[in-house]
């Protein structure tokens, strides 16, 4: 459960919005009835709190904090960032997201900081799924997650290899799934 208020065209963690609301009030200048969210702007006073698991977004979200967030994730090279929101990702943001775990994974270019890469990958690894790879030989023909797309690949190079004279006609099909050889083919004859 990760609840969250908008503030500043922000978003903010349960406890920092409430830290944030607890110095307006501090000050006067908290609304007169904070529940009424009509009667003022997220601007002036954080609205909510709202539930992260309901609000899907392009990208995963984090408390604006960053690394002053009471609620930081520590990363695994030790920095920190605002608290996780749980939010699901949208179609959009969960495909982009697999390019870039797969961009990781072949050691091409990422955008962002690689840490922030790697949770993202654990928090939302059940939406993200099994990583599929198809290799011929030595060779990578499908990398991805989507199992259509490898058995597909698996079938063109395997199975079909026989009749089609196909690359695999004398070499090693192989289709694994998280690193493990989940089919073989041995086309090697
Ligand atoms: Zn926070």
């Amino acid at each position: 459960m990760a609840n969250f208020f908008i503030y500043q065209a922000d978003v903010w963690c349960y406890d920092d919005g409430e830290a944030i609301r607890e110095k307006l009030r501090r000050s006067d200048k908290a609304p007169p009835d904070e529940d009424d969210e009509r009667s003022f702007d997220s601007d002036d006073y954080p609205k909510g709190p709202y539930d992260g698991e309901r609000e899907e977004a392009d990208s995963p979200q984090h408390c604006a904090a960053g690394a002053d967030c009471l609620n930081a994730e520590v990363l695994h090279d030790g920095s920190e960032i605002g608290q996780w929101l749980e939010n699901p990702l949208t179609e959009y943001g969960l495909k982009h997201l697999r390019g870039e775990v797969l961009n990781l994974l072949r050691g091409t270019r990422i955008r962002g900081s690689a840490a922030v890469l790697e949770f993202w990958r654990n928090a939302y690894a059940d939406e993200i799924g099994t990583l599929h790879e198809v290799a011929v030989g030595e060779e990578t023909v499908y990398q991805g997650f989507d199992d259509r797309e490898a058995e597909s690949a698996f079938t063109k190079y395997a199975e079909q290899s026989d009749t089609h004279r196909g690359k695999a006609a004398n070499e090693l099909v192989k289709w694994f799934h998280d690193g493990k050889l989940w089919e073989e083919f041995d086309g090697r004859s």
